[in-house]
């Protein structure tokens, strides 16, 4: 087993690539620290990975409130007694032309993807360096690597969390923390479904292997991020976008 005896925090991990990750690090032996907005969905996951006796528990947890996010990480320390690895995921879209870009959609998604990324960063960073080792993996986007046309604060937010990842590996690599980012193609999940059939036959044209990504593709690279085996990798991002970019 690849994590025995390791405790994972994955945000958004309710559904989509959150709850993959969540269920793939669990197979590999990791306690799973589930925080996400809708307790629900969190519980559910956490049903998943204990029916294939795994170990899970949920905190509902609203990535945007840096009060709330340092509440759940002294939880988890309390409950499992510190840290090893930490998953940003939790994301959100609100596309539109720039033109007609709103305020509120703007802060929203930045305040989701980016800040809920450094609150997070910033709150299991004094465990990790007191322990002098951790893996943190920040689900980015190819978006925050080409653009995208009607996504100018998804993209933002994506590039964002890249320049974060480069910088806080820089920072902390001293004290044997590791800092990744995984940068994902078109996934199959909620957030794709929703695109209109000729938008999905567009992107599909872009994809040299033909087919979209499924959820475990993306968590079976943050396995190896989160893992030993990526024990000499740090300041990256992993492109899983079946050759999109490139
Ligand atoms: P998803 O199916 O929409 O799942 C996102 C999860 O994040 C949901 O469980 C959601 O909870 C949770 N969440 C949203 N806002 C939150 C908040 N403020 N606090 C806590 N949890 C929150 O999305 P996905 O496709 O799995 O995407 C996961 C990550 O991959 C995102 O960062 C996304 O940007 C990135 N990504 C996805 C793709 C893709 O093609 N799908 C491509 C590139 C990157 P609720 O269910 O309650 O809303």
């Amino acid at each position: 087993m690849l994590l025995k005896d390791k405790t994972a925090v994955i945000t958004g991990a309710g559904r989509g690539i959150g709850r993959s990750i969540a269920e793939v690090l669990a197979s590999e032996g990791a306690r799973i620290a589930v925080c996400e907005i809708s307790s629900e969905l969190g519980e559910e996951t956490c049903s998943i990975i204990k029916n294939k006796g795994g170990e899970a528990c949920s905190f509902g947890v609203d990535v945007r409130n840096a009060v709330a996010v340092q509440n759940v990480i002294d939880k988890i320390i309390d409950k499992y007694g510190g840290i090893d690895i930490l998953v940003n995921n939790a994301g959100v879209t609100r596309d539109n032309l720039i033109l007609r870009m709103k305020d509120e959609d703007w802060d929203f998604v930045l305040d989701t993807n980016l800040k809920g990324t450094f609150y997070f960063t910033r709150s299991v960073l004094k465990p990790m360096m007191k322990n002098r080792s951790g893996a943190i993996i920040n689900v980015a986007s190819v978006i925050g690597i080409t653009g995208n046309a009607g996504q100018s604060n998804y993209s933002a937010s994506k590039a964002g969390v890249i320049g974060l990842t480069k910088s806080t590996a820089k920072e902390v690599a001293s004290r044997g923390i590791r800092v990744n980012a995984v940068a994902p193609g078109f996934i199959e999940t909620d957030m794709t479904r929703k695109l209109d059939e000729t938008v999905r036959e567009k992107i599909m044209e872009k994809i040299p292997l033909g087919v979209m990504g499924m959820p475990e593709d993306v968590a079976n690279t943050v396995l190896f991020l989160a893992s030993d085996k990526a024990k000499y990798v740090t300041g990256q991002v992993i492109v899983i976008d079946g050759g999109m970019v490139m």
